[in-house]
């Protein structure tokens, strides 16, 4: 009788993968960086390693659809491998930390030196973000988008580049209306890839012109389609998708239906009491993602950094979101958005071997919000292992300080 030969067999877990509607007891085999098998009893093998996962959730690799990276080049960027395989994250995706003219030592110096999958959303504009939304806005301003810039960089990098970043805030609107947003969409639909929309005031303001806080959303929401991604959905900045409104505006709720896409974006700004709002009427997001960055006035400092991915996946299930649907908003759905979902977010034997396996604490966990609302959540999710590319990693997690971490 012949046997298999695995590299690696992960035994024991609670599989989890929404991409095949699977919930179980099953092992899983890995050959050459590929999932080889997965079953409830594996045939008859031989594996290099072996290791057990009792007791464990087994998940395709996590994927956060909003991190800054671009370290030292944008001065909040932080090293993709501490914010992705270290987090318990096997791909990352930057939103706009880079621009057509600065993408090349983007993927000089990060997508092609981390070991953790690095994909991007360039902003519209040339050059970036380079100081958050602390910088010059004039960076951001029409003169500085170059749709042929942004039509090549898709054309040339289509592995990397999934999609383009750009701002629906007050700052932007009360300078230039909603010039930039109409070049983002021309880019997009050039480019045949969605729009990741920023909310929630971000640069400074020509206080003249100050659109009116519930009236933002309402000026960004005609500039998108289907498959485009509003950022930063809980946010409790007044001009964000909720501001100090009761209940979404009418156009929000049938941009949602018709298919725009409401993605976490932690960062700073997370509201519970906003999220409660939104859950209510069944609006969860579509995708969970951290926005872990740096401190925007120091170069180069995590230190202020006290979210997480794994930290906010625990947030929304506090909050009423159950653990298969919470799974999917980071792995088959981003992997959706990525328009890779063949290739990760998933288990199915023959796709890339990145997974996630995550460690669940029955103690409670208390947590906060930016308003400074507590949470108490019942449980938190941790990484243990992860495998990337086959590769049996097990993370630092240096930069999980929300979770308590069993050592
Ligand atoms: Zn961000």
């Amino acid at each position: 009788m012949t046997r298999e030969n695995y590299d690696l067999v992960l035994t024991g877990g609670r599989v989890i993968d929404p991409s095949q509607s699977l919930d179980g007891p099953y092992d899983i085999a890995i050959r050459a960086g590929k999932i080889a098998a997965i079953a409830a009893e594996l045939p008859p093998h031989t594996a290099k390693i072996t290791q057990s996962v009792a007791g464990q959730l087994v998940c395709p690799g996590l994927i956060d659809l909003h991190v800054h990276v671009y370290e030292w080049v944008t001065d909040f960027g932080l090293w993709a491998d501490d914010v992705g395989v270290n987090a318990g994250v096997t791909t990352i995706v930057d939103q706009g930390s880079c621009g057509p003219l600065t993408f090349l030592g983007f993927q000089a110096n990060i997508v092609r030196s981390a070991q953790t999958d690095v994909r991007c959303f360039p902003s519209v504009n040339l050059a970036g973000a380079l100081k958050g939304g602390m910088g010059t806005p004039a960076l951001h301003s029409p003169e500085m988008v170059d749709l042929a810039a942004l039509a090549a960089l898709a054309r040339e990098y289509p592995e990397v580049v999934r999609g383009f970043k750009v701002h629906g805030e007050s700052g932007a609107l009360s300078r230039w209306g909603t010039q930039v947003l109409e070049l983002a969409r021309q880019a997009a639909d050039a480019a045949q890839l969605p729009l990741y929309v920023h909310t929630g005031e971000l640069f400074a303001v020509v206080e003249e012109n100050r659109p009116h806080p519930d009236q933002v959303i309402d000026y960004v929401l005609p500039h998108l389609k289907p498959g485009d991604l509003l950022a930063h959905c809980y946010s409790c900045r007044p001009d964000g998708l909720m501001g100090d409104r009761p209940t979404p505006s009418p156009a929000l709720t049938q941009a949602i239906a018709e298919g725009v896409r409401l993605d976490l974006g932690h960062g700073i700004n997370f509201s519970f009491a906003i999220a409660r709002r939104l859950i209510a009427l069944g609006l969860f997001p579509y995708t969970i993602s951290s926005d872990v960055h740096g401190d925007f006035t120091q170069p180069h400092n995590d230190a202020t950094l006290d979210y997480s991915l794994c930290g906010a996946l625990s947030k929304l299930m506090a909050l009423g979101m159950d653990l298969t649907a919470a799974i999917a908003a980071v792995t088959l759905h981003p992997a959706r958005v990525l328009q890779a979902e063949t290739e990760i977010g998933t288990l199915q034997t023959g796709s890339r071997a990145d997974i996630t396996v995550l460690a669940t604490s029955a103690a409670p966990w208390r947590c906060r919000d930016a308003q400074g609302e507590q949470l108490i959540a019942p449980q938190q999710l941790s990484p243990t292992w992860v495998v990337k590319s086959g590769q049996l990693l097990q993370p630092h997690r240096r930069l999980l300080r929300d979770l308590v971490t069993a050592s």
